[in-house]
């Protein structure tokens, strides 16, 4: 599932030249899921395909309800002094950029519910953390991904994996990513994704992340990720 950030009456960063981020990430993730499709190796839903508000719970819904195999939210907001890609997983993360991000985005919050199978609550509890450490470490795979993908194409932000409470990253048994294409506050991040030529290359970036990291999906994580 492609997340398209904002849209509707929630425009997201606006940046120097005007330009909106919820425009912006629409376009990004239409060419995503046209190169994705022309792999022929995955199939793609986007939370949004109009210009439409949906709050970040709906989003992370959506996901769960089509039992998606990988979520990617992709952005472009504003950090003062900041350039380049970053990719983000949900995390207890100090990081004063990554909070704020977060913190941003998540005013739209909204709880979402869980559906377990009728066990005692204790065996719900074990169930839960089991899923929840799959789902984090698939999460970090494909945040790792991303970060070798995207750095051979476009200007990486440095500390490129970021962690942070974003709401629409936690259904907890979709692995989940947000990647910052760049900074829409950012004279040269805001030039550069205007052009589709650019956005085409982060697509191919990502689109290889994507394939690298459904090659290796179903394997446990656990595993995959200490061995
Ligand atoms: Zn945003």
């Amino acid at each position: 599932v492609l997340d398209p950030g904002h849209g509707g009456r929630d425009p997201g960063t606006i940046g120097g030249q005007g330009t909106q981020e919820k425009r912006i990430v629409l376009a990004a993730a239409e060419e995503l899921k046209r190169q994705l499709e022309a792999g022929g190796r995955c199939r793609v839903a986007m939370t949004r395909s109009t210009d439409r508000f949906i709050p970040l719970g709906d989003r992370v819904d959506f996901a769960r309800r089509r039992e998606a195999a990988l979520f990617v939210s992709l952005h472009a907001d504003s950090a003062p002094g900041a350039r380049g890609a970053s990719v983000y997983t949900l995390g207890e993360g100090s990081d004063p950029l990554a909070l704020a991000l977060a913190r941003r985005e998540n005013l739209a919050d909204r709880a979402g519910g869980l559906r377990l199978p009728s066990v005692p609550p204790e065996v719900q509890a074990i169930l839960l953390s089991l899923m929840r450490a799959e789902t984090r470490a698939g999460s970090a795979r494909m945040a790792r991904q991303v970060v070798n993908e995207l750095g051979q194409d476009v200007p990486l932000l440095p500390n490129t994996h970021r962690q942070a409470g974003f709401v629409v990253l936690k259904a907890p048994e979709i692995p989940s990513v947000l990647v910052e294409m760049g900074f829409l506050s950012n004279v040269q991040d805001e030039a550069a994704l205007r052009r589709p030529e650019h956005r085409a290359r982060v697509a191919r970036a990502m689109t290889r992340a994507i394939h690298g990291w459904l090659a290796r999906a179903g394997q446990p994580e656990a595993l995959a990720a200490t061995g």
